[in-house]
C-alpha cells in the first residue's frame, strides 16, 4: 500500500496543456474519486502516476519517494482502462495470467503459481466459471470484472481505475459501484478512481477531487463537495437537475432584507444579508439554489413569492417543476403528489441555510459560514 502525492504537476501534448499545476494527494488505503468532464485531464493524471507518461514539470511521490524517473514496472501501480483493454484472442484465464507471465515477472511465478493466483482472483470476483471464454463471449459487466482482475493479480500498491464502469448500463453501474467500493475496502489498497458522473464520485469516494481544464478545483469529502462547492462550476457540475444559479441583489426595504432575482423578491435573514454585504459591497452576486432546497406550495406562504408553473415533469416518486416569474426561471425537485398544472401559481420558499453565493466575476464561493449564523 502506498500514499500518492502529486506536487505542481504539468503535462502538455504538443500545444495542448493537458495538466496545469496539479496538486493532489491520496492517503494510504483511501479511495479518491477524481471527478471531471471529458477532456478535464483525468486519464492523463492516472497515466502520469502509473508512469505511462512523463511529466513536464512537478513531482510525483509514492510513499514519499519521488518516482519521476522510476519505471512503470518498479512503481508497482496497476491501471484499468476505460475500454477494458483485454486481449481479444486470449481467454479470460490468459488475460488474467498475462501480467504474471510478462518478461519482468516470469521468473517470479511458476506456472503453478500463475494458476493458483488466477483462480484466487477469479473466485474473488465471481468469474471463475468464465475462465475458458474469450472477451467477445462476455457481457460488459463480466469484461469489467476481468479487467479489474488483471489489475489485482500482481498485488499492486496502488489501483488506478479510469472510468471503470462508464460504458455499462445504469443498473449494472449502480451495482458495480457498490462492489468496487466493498472490494477496495476489503483489500485496503490505495485507489484513484476517475469518473465524469458526480453521483458515482460522491457514492464511491472517501474523498472527491474535482478537476477541469487540467486543474484541480476542489478536494473534499463528498459532503463538502456537495454542500460547500468552492465555485459556481462545481455547484452546477453536481446535482440533477443542476443547481439553479442566478444573478441576484440584496435590497433593503424598511428594516427587512430581500434577495432580488429579477422580478422575484424573496425574504432574506438580516444576519445573512449583512454578512453578504460585508463580502460584496454593492450587494450583487450570483445565488445558487439546488432544486431540492426549496419548499413549493399551493397554499399561500405569507411574505414569499409566487411563481408560475411552466413545465411539470413527473418522475415517479419525485416531480421536477420549472417555475417562472418574469424572465426568471427556476427548477424545483419536489416529492410527487402536488400534481401541479401548467400555468398554475405556486408559492416558493428557499431554504436560507442552503443558499450558495458566488462572486459575479470569478465564480468563487462567497463564504458566509451560515451554519454558524443564527438566521
Ligand atoms: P479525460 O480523461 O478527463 O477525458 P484526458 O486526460 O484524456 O481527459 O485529456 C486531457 C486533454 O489532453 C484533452 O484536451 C485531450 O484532448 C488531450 N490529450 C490527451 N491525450 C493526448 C494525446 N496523446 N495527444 C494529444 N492530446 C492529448
Ligand atoms: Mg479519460
Amino acid at each position: 500500500m502506498a500514499k500518492v502525492v502529486l506536487k505542481n504537476v504539468y503535462k502538455s501534448y504538443g500545444e495542448v496543456k493537458a495538466i496545469r499545476g496539479v496538486n493532489l494527494s491520496c492517503e494510504e488505503g483511501q479511495l479518491l474519486a477524481l471527478l471531471g468532464p471529458s477532456g478535464a485531464g483525468k486519464t492523463t493524471t492516472l497515466k502520469l502516476i502509473a508512469g505511462l507518461e512523463k511529466c513536464d514539470g512537478g513531482e510525483i511521490f509514492l510513499n514519499d519517494r519521488n518516482v519521476n524517473e522510476v519505471s512503470p514496472f518498479e512503481r508497482n501501480v496497476a491501471m484499468t482502462f476505460e475500454n477494458y483493454a483485454l486481449y481479444p484472442h486470449f481467454t479470460v484465464f490468459e488475460n488474467l495470467a498475462f501480467p504474471l507471465r510478462s518478461p519482468r515477472r516470469r521468473h517470479i511465478y511458476s506456472e503453478k503459481d500463475v494458476r493458483k493466483k488466477v483462480e484466487e482472483i477469479a473466485t474473488l470476483l465471481g468469474i471463475h466459471q468464465l475462465l475458458d471464454r474469450r472477451p467477445t463471449q462476455l457481457s460488459g459487466g463480466q469484461r469489467q470484472r476481468v479487467s479489474l482482475g488483471r489489475m489485482l493479480v500482481t498485488n499492486p500498491d496502488v489501483f488506478l481505475m479510469d472510468e471503470p464502469i462508464a460504458h455499462l448500463d445504469a443498473k449494472l453501474r449502480y451495482f458495480l459501484t457498490g462492489e468496487i467500493k466493498k472490494l477496495q475496502k476489503r483489500l485496503g489498497v490505495t485507489t484513484i478512481y476517475t469518473t465524469h458522473d458526480y453521483m458515482e464520485a460522491l457514492a464511491i469516494g472517501d474523498r472527491v477531487a474535482v478537476i477541469n481544464t487540467g486543474k484541480v478545483l476542489q478536494v473534499g469529502s463528498p459532503d463538502e463537495i456537495f454542500n460547500r462547492p468552492n465555485t459556481e462550476f462545481i455547484g452546477k457540475l453536481i446535482g440533477d437537475p443542476p443547481m439553479n444559479v442566478l444573478e441576484c441583489e440584496i435590497v433593503k426595504k424598511e428594516k427587512n432584507y430581500f434577495l432580488k432575482i429579477g422580478e422575484l423578491i424573496h425574504p432574506l435573514s438580516a444576519r445573512m444579508a449583512e454578512k453578504l454585504l460585508q463580502e460584496v459591497k454593492d450587494g450583487k452576486s450570483r445565488v445558487g439554489i439546488r432544486p431540492t432546497d426549496m419548499q413549493v406550495s399551493r397554499e399561500k406562504i405569507p411574505g414569499y413569492p409566487e411563481m408560475e408553473v411552466y413545465v411539470s415533469e413527473p418522475l415517479g416518486d419525485k416531480e421536477i417543476l420549472t417555475l417562472k416569474k418574469g424572465n426568471v426561471s427556476i427548477q424545483a425537485k419536489i416529492k410527487a403528489g402536488l400534481e401541479s398544472k401548467v400555468g398554475e401559481h405556486l408559492w416558493v420558499k428557499f431554504d436560507f441555510k442552503r443558499l450558495h453565493f458566488f462572486d459575479r466575476e470569478t465564480g468563487n464561493r462567497i463564504h458566509l459560514d451560515v451554519e454558524y449564523l443564527v438566521l
